[in-house]
């Protein structure tokens, strides 16, 4: 049993940089494709935010609830962006996280309100996802506010003997 355990482990974890090649990259490798054929993988909604820099209604999004251990992916490029302890509830009625995988999110100012906002987005293929505030809980302080159809959850994978 023991050994059927660690040789099942051993198999998920060998195959995580094929899960996930873009996290165990060493330089990231930027996804880039034209707006028609990002137009063919995403969905409306998906597009909406990620291509257009949209933002969903508050409280729409199923992964506000979304408590399951396990990583949150770019909707785009599968780049895991969080995962399930940098989640908190905000209360905003977005899905909420105080901290990011390192190197997968760059910023930039957003004008589009009178007041500017930072706006992140995914490294690897440019995505908008949501923005980012001061107001977080410790130990960043940080409130990465994004949209729940910009992400995709991939529940952690239990395994049983
Ligand atoms: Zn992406």
């Amino acid at each position: 049993m023991k050994k059927r355990k660690f040789i099942k482990f051993l198999t998920f974890g060998l195959s995580l940089p094929f899960v996930f090649p873009q996290a165990f990259a060493k330089e990231i490798k930027k996804v880039v494709k034209p707006n028609s054929e990002w137009k063919k993988i995403l969905t409306n909604e998906q597009y909406y935010i990620l291509r257009e820099e949209g933002t969903e209604r508050s409280f729409t999004s199923f992964l506000n609830d979304e408590k399951r251990e396990g990583e949150y992916l770019c909707a785009g490029c599968k780049t895991p962006l969080f995962n399930s302890k940098m989640k908190y509830d905000s209360g905003t009625g977005w899905p909420s996280f105080f901290e990011h995988h390192p190197n997968v999110i760059a910023t930039k100012l957003d004008f589009k309100l009178v007041l500017p906002r930072t706006e992140y987005h995914c490294v690897v293929c440019e995505g908008h996802h949501g923005h980012v505030f001061n107001d977080g809980p410790q130990p960043t302080g940080k409130r990465y506010c994004n949209n729940g159809t910009s992400l995709t959850f991939l529940p952690k994978v239990k395994v049983i003997s």
